[in-house]
C-alpha cells in the first residue's frame, strides 16, 4: 500500500512536472507578440504626443497614449542621421563601430548576421515578419537587413520610384495579411517600416494643411532635385509649406497604425502585443539651409520618437534604463525588446544604461556632383549638454539643449562643461573608415 502510494505520488509529481515543462515550453504562454513600427524620416517634434500643435498629425497615436497605455518616452537619439547605420543599430543593438555599416555602397555597407533581432526571435520560437519600404534595404541590394525574417516583403522598396505616392496602406495591408495567415499558437515579431514622411512630401486629399495664401515654390510632391535646388534659401513661409506636406505624410501613417491596432483588437491579439513605435532618423525642413537628412546631427535629425506599450503581464520584464546623463540611445532598443520577450541576450551584450549618448555620421555621397554633401560628424550628449564635432572642418559646437532645445546658440569655448564632453568625444569607440 505504501509502495503504491509512493508510486502514485511520484507519478503525480512527474505529471505535474511535465505539465509545468509543457507550460514553459509553450511560447504563447510566456512570450508576447511584438509589433515594432519604424517610420522612416520621422522627427519627434512633429507628433502630437510630443507637444506638436501646428497640425493634428497623430490622432491615432494620441488615442493609444490616452486610452491604451502607450507611454511617451522623451529623449531617444538616433544612432545616425540616415537610414543604413541607424537601421543596422536597431536590428542588431550594436553601435556603428561594431556593426560596421556606414556607407551607401561597397565595403561597410552590408549588415552582417550579428544576432539580428529577427534571428534571435526566430530562434526563440517566434514567427518573424517585416514589411520594409526603404529602397536601400531590399533583398536585392543584398545588404542583409532581411536576416532572420521568415517573411520580408520589400515590394514597396523595389518600386520604380519609392519616393512617390503614399505607401502606408500597402505596408499595413501586407503586415496584416501575414498575421492572418500564420499559426495562431506561435508568438510573432512584426516590423512595419513606413516610408511616407521621407521626401518627396506628397499632398494628401483628406487633409489640407498648406496655408491657402502661400505663393512660393513648395508644392506637394516636389521632387528631391527641386528640394535640393531651394534648400539653402528657404523663407519661413517655405518652411511652413514643407512642414504642411510633411505633416500630411505623418498623418497618413498614423491612420494606418490605428488600423493595425483595430485589427489586432478584433483578432483578440492586442492584449498580448507589445507595441514599440520609433523612427530611424528625423528630417530637416529648411532649417540651417538643408532639406533632407545626413548633413547635420542637430535635433531635427537625431531626436526621434519612442513610444512603448507593454501589456500588464510583461511589464515587470520591461527594462529601459536612461543613460547616466539622461536620454536613451538607439542601441538600447534591441536588449529592451529581447528582455520583454524573455529572450536571453547574446554573449557580451548588456541591457544596462550607457554612460552618455553618442551619435555619428560619415556620409560619402556616391554621385560626384553631390561631393559637397560629404559629412563626417560626431556628437556626444551628457545630461543637458551636447557637443558636436565636425571632422571635416575641425570645428566644435557645445550646446545646452535643455535651455536651447533647437540648439541655435552655441556656448562659449570657455564653458566649464566643454572639457568633459571633449574627453568623451576623444575616447569614444567611433566607426572608422576602412
Ligand atoms: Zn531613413
Amino acid at each position: 500500500m505504501i509502495k503504491f502510494a509512493t508510486r502514485s505520488l511520484c507519478l503525480a509529481a512527474l505529471l505535474l512536472c511535465s505539465a509545468l515543462v509543457a507550460c514553459s515550453d509553450d511560447p504563447k504562454v510566456n512570450q508576447p507578440n511584438v509589433l515594432l513600427v519604424v517610420v522612416d524620416t520621422l522627427r519627434a517634434d512633429h507628433l502630437t504626443p510630443y507637444g506638436y500643435t501646428m497640425n493634428p498629425t497623430t490622432p491615432e497615436l494620441q488615442k493609444l497614449v490616452d486610452a491604451e497605455g502607450l507611454e511617451v518616452l522623451p529623449g531617444l537619439v538616433a544612432a545616425s542621421s540616415w537610414t543604413k547605420p541607424s537601421m543596422a543599430t536597431l536590428f542588431t543593438g550594436l553601435a556603428p563601430s561594431q556593426h560596421g555599416v556606414m556607407r551607401l555602397i561597397g565595403k561597410n555597407s552590408k549588415l552582417k548576421d550579428m544576432h539580428t533581432l529577427a534571428a534571435e526571435f526566430k530562434a526563440a520560437g517566434y514567427d518573424t515578419g517585416c514589411v520594409m519600404s526603404n529602397f536601400l534595404l531590399t533583398k536585392r541590394t543584398k545588404t542583409g537587413y532581411d536576416y532572420g525574417f521568415d517573411f520580408y516583403d520589400d515590394s514597396t522598396g523595389t518600386k520604380q520610384d519609392p519616393h512617390r505616392d503614399s505607401t502606408a496602406q500597402v505596408v499595413t495591408d501586407s503586415g496584416l495579411q501575414w498575421l492572418s495567415e500564420r499559426d495562431p499558437d506561435k508568438p510573432w515579431l512584426l516590423v512595419l517600416h513606413y516610408f511616407d514622411p521621407h521626401a518627396s512630401f506628397e499632398d494628401h486629399a483628406n487633409v489640407d494643411w498648406l496655408d491657402p495664401g502661400y505663393q512660393g515654390w513648395v508644392t506637394g510632391g516636389a521632387s528631391t532635385d527641386t528640394l535640393r535646388e531651394h534648400e539653402a534659401n528657404c523663407s519661413s513661409a517655405d518652411r511652413a509649406a514643407l512642414a504642411a506636406f510633411y505633416d500630411e505624410e505623418i498623418h497618413a501613417v498614423d491612420h494606418q497604425i490605428g488600423r493595425a491596432v483595430e485589427q489586432l483588437k478584433s483578432s483578440q491579439q492586442w492584449a498580448d502585443t507589445v507595441l514599440m513605435f520609433t523612427a530611424d532618423h528625423g528630417e530637416e525642413l529648411g532649417e540651417r539651409g538643408h532639406i533632407g537628412h545626413t548633413q547635420t546631427l542637430f535635433p531635427e535629425l537625431v531626436d526621434i520618437p519612442l513610444m512603448v506599450r507593454v501589456p500588464q503581464p510583461w511589464k515587470s520584464a520591461w527594462d529601459l534604463p536612461e543613460a547616466a546623463g539622461g536620454g536613451y540611445q538607439m542601441t538600447q532598443l534591441y536588449p529592451a525588446l529581447m528582455g520583454v520577450a524573455g529572450i536571453e541576450l547574446p554573449a557580451g551584450r548588456s541591457a544596462s544604461a550607457p554612460a552618455y549618448v553618442a551619435v555619428e555620421v560619415d556620409f560619402e555621397p556616391v554621385r560626384k556632383e553631390h561631393v559637397e554633401k560629404y559629412v563626417q560628424k560626431r556628437l556626444v550628449r551628457d545630461g543637458s549638454f551636447t557637443l558636436i564635432r565636425d571632422l571635416r572642418s575641425g570645428s566644435e559646437q557645445l550646446f545646452d539643449h535643455a535651455a536651447d532645445p533647437q540648439m541655435l546658440a552655441p556656448l562659449s569655448d570657455q564653458h566649464p562643461k566643454l572639457q568633459k564632453l571633449q574627453a568623451l568625444l576623444d575616447t569614444h569607440d567611433w566607426w572608422e573608415a576602412p
